[in-house]
């Protein structure tokens, strides 16, 4: 594996990407799950929003465990 450049550009404008958090919403059909403070990579030009493989996993569990819990509604952070 490559070690990440941690000065990133965006994929879409070119813009500089920068550290920060965002808010993601799933909606899995029976079901929404709110996820708030996700580490994410913003640019600062057009604010498109890229989210870590790892993190995206832990949001993925998070959805999976909702669903097995039958929530309609979940909202919760994922704060490191
Ligand atoms: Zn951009």
């Amino acid at each position: 594996m490559e070690a990440k450049d941690k000065t990133q550009k965006c994929h879409t404008c070119g813009g500089t990407m920068e550290q920060g958090e965002t808010t993601v919403t799933v909606d899995f059909g029976s079901g929404v799950v709110v996820v708030r403070n996700v580490p994410a990579t913003v640019c600062s030009q057009c604010g498109m929003e890229w989210i870590d493989d790892d993190v995206a996993e832990r949001i993925e569990t998070i959805v999976k465990n909702a669903q097995n819990k039958h929530s309609v509604v979940e909202v919760l952070s994922l704060s490191a």
